[in-house]
């Protein structure tokens, strides 16, 4: 079966899997107006799957008012400038990771380890069309989004990775702060830029208040999510020793 363009998680808020059914996701909040903000723009090659999400939602390009993305890394950036060609709309990065997504590369993985230090001999991050970031986000940026979107920084997997708080809905998207790829987990330490940073970030998702967490890699939990990611942060990150 056919994977769908977008998947409704509640009113006025989609995801759209731009690899597989839920490997990349890019996020769609649809405002009283009916103004679109897209979290998130995929891979280079993700545009004509965003386009096929926003007309399965019965939205064009042009209803597209404001990109917004969670970090600067190709699977998430990629498509940017594309999609700012064919919506017109500015684009919004955290402070920290503006300069990574105006020069088209990624931040370098941790050295610490020594799959990162390999990833970036090999494979250096990727890389994608340079854009201009017009707004530069902050931590508690309370963004005027379908009543309400609040940034939540969490760096570590980049310098300023962010989650997103949905609050009327009750949405949280992660970005790559936790993946739900074979269960809820860290972003793999060789993807990160500070491991450890990524650890002691994590636990802030934790606390926060939501019914549905939604990932940009893996499936939504829409049952305890809360308590599946405490659970989870309990568990292993507890255990971690901080800096
Ligand atoms: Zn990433």
């Amino acid at each position: 079966m056919a994977n769908p363009p977008a998947i409704e998680l509640v009113p006025g808020v989609f995801r759209i899997p731009t690899v597989g059914s839920w490997q990349v996701n890019s996020y769609a909040f649809v405002d009283d107006d009916g103004s679109v903000t897209l979290v998130d723009t995929g891979l280079r090659s993700a545009p004509p799957k965003l386009v096929a999400g926003l007309a399965a939602m019965g939205k064009r390009p042009a209803d597209v008012t404001r990109i917004v993305l969670t970090h600067a890394h190709p699977d998430h950036a990629g498509g940017a400038a594309e999609m700012e060609r064919r919506t017109g709309a500015p684009i919004a990065v955290h402070t920290d990771d503006v300069r990574y997504a105006e020069s088209g590369t990624s931040p370098s993985p941790d050295r610490s380890s020594p799959a990162g230090r390999l990833f970036e001999r090999f494979a250096p991050g990727g890389s994608w069309t340079p854009f201009t970031v017009t707004d530069h986000l902050t931590d508690g940026q309370v963004l005027p989004v379908g009543g309400g979107l609040r940034v939540v920084a969490t760096p570590g997997h980049s310098p300023g990775h962010i989650s997103l708080l949905h609050e009327p809905g009750r949405v949280l998207v992660t970005g790559d702060a936790i993946f739900n790829v074979l269960g809820v987990r860290l972003s793999p330490k060789p993807l990160c830029s500070d491991f450890r940073m990524t650890q002691r970030t994590a636990q802030r998702l934790g606390e926060l208040e939501y019914a549905v967490a939604a990932f940009t890699h893996g499936p939504e939990i829409t049952e305890n999510p809360r308590e599946a990611l405490r659970g989870y942060l309990r568990k292993t990150v507890g255990r971690a020793t901080p800096d």
